[in-house]
């Protein structure tokens, strides 16, 4: 459903009757329960199942690393209704601007390996709303910042998208003993740049990303915390570059 005032029309169909075996409720409800939603007790909760399903192997390691993904996701969008925690931007749709108010979560999944002949588990660890006027990494941060402490043996390697391909991301991670691997696009040339004059020293091994052929470089971050840089604000010409880098193209 794009919003909850959806539910009006979607939940008169058959099905909901036979399905709930009573009456369906209103668009109201939908919304009034959600509002009571206690988002600490359901991180607890989240956290209980976390640690039920660790203690009971069902997390294994993939390569000997713990794995979360961290990603930003849109969950809905308006040009008409907006409440104080929305985000803005302009549409460029048939000649003229318009004003749209969406909101942003940056959410966490760990990524455990699969079990022999079992799915692998998907478990959702926590998420964080992107608040007006900052940007996607500081929301990760805040988000990673309240994760780290609770989960702390949950996970080494967080992986991101090319947004993520910044400074303070690295930093905020290697601080906390955490490895990023995230995605470069061509676009960010200086960073494209650095990385890809560390092929000449680290050589990179052909590889698959989906169905695309690619080059797959592994850059360690260093053996311990003392072994470890910072990277400076602009990555441009550091040689100091270190991080695990993947090229998408060849
Ligand atoms: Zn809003």
């Amino acid at each position: 459903m794009g919003n909850i005032n959806a539910w009006a029309q979607v939940g008169r169909a058959r099905f909901w009757q036979s399905w709930l075996q009573e009456p369906t409720f209103s668009a109201d409800t939908l919304g009034r329960v959600h509002a009571l939603l206690d988002a600490n007790g359901l991180r607890q909760g989240i956290h209980h199942v976390y640690e039920r399903l660790k203690r009971n192997k069902a997390l294994p390691d993939i390569y000997g690393l713990g794995v979360v993904v961290l990603d930003g996701h849109e969950s809905h969008a308006s040009y008409l209704r907006h409440c104080s925690g929305c985000l803005q931007r302009i549409i460029h749709c048939g000649g003229r601007d318009r004003l749209q108010y969406y909101h942003r979560q940056v959410t966490l999944l760990l990524l455990p390996g699969a079990l022999p002949g079992r799915e692998a588990v998907r478990l959702l660890l926590d998420h964080e709303p992107q608040r007006p006027g900052e940007d996607e990494v500081e929301t990760a941060l805040r988000l990673l910042a309240r994760v780290i402490p609770a989960y702390p043996r949950a996970f080494d390697l967080v992986l991101a998208d090319a947004l993520y391909a910044k400074a303070p991301f690295f930093n905020f991670l290697l601080a906390r003993g955490k490895h990023a691997l995230v995605v470069l696009k061509e676009e960010r040339r200086n960073l494209y740049q650095d990385v890809a004059g560390l092929f000449d020293h680290v050589a990179p091994q052909q590889g698959r990303y989906r169905s695309r052929q690619c080059l797959w470089c592994f850059l360690a971050t260093g053996a311990g915390p003392g072994a470890r840089h910072s990277f400076p604000g602009d990555l441009h010409g550091t040689p100091a570059t270190r991080q695990a880098g993947r090229s998408t193209k060849q």
